[in-house]
């Protein structure tokens, strides 16, 4: 390779991971913004109920909140995974204990000293990328994950 080659193929190497960046980044906002939305109808469900349950003990009636309750878990389980996505980008896992952002593959928190939870991942055969549970395919390679 001469040195010119060796040059641009660099620029091409630091392009690259520049436009990997910017992707990264739109898609962090994107996520961010989901969380907010999925938050703020959180907020909205824990405010119906909080309402339902006092006109209910005003009223002296038994009130029904089951429909609420299961709205709430099923944002839950939205917030859930959209903050696995997030944390995916980012590269990090949050501390149980004290709810620091630690950086993946830690074994224990810098900030606490609790144990860090691993996240439930796989790896890619081919290129060693570190991908979701249940993964079917490499984001990196393309590769189909056994
Ligand atoms: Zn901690
Ligand atoms: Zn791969």
């Amino acid at each position: 390779m001469s040195f010119i080659d060796k040059i641009s193929s660099g620029v091409t190497e630091a392009g690259n991971s520049i436009s990997q960046k910017a992707k990264d980044i739109s898609e962090q906002t994107k996520l961010s913004g989901e969380i907010a939305k999925n938050k703020a109808r959180r907020d909205e469900y824990i405010m119906q109920l909080g309402e339902a349950y006092y006109q209910a003990h005003k009223n002296g009636t038994e009130g029904n909140f089951d429909e609420l309750m299961e709205q709430i878990d099923l944002v839950d389980g939205i917030l859930d995974n959209l903050k696995e996505g997030l944390y995916q980008i980012k590269g990090i896992v949050i501390c149980d204990q004290c709810g620091t952002e630690v950086p993946r593959g830690s074994a224990f928190c810098p900030s606490c000293g609790a144990q860090v939870r691993q996240p439930a991942s796989v790896r890619c055969a081919k290129c060693g990328t570190e991908l979701a549970a249940g993964s079917r395919f490499c984001i990196k390679c393309g590769a189909r994950i056994e």
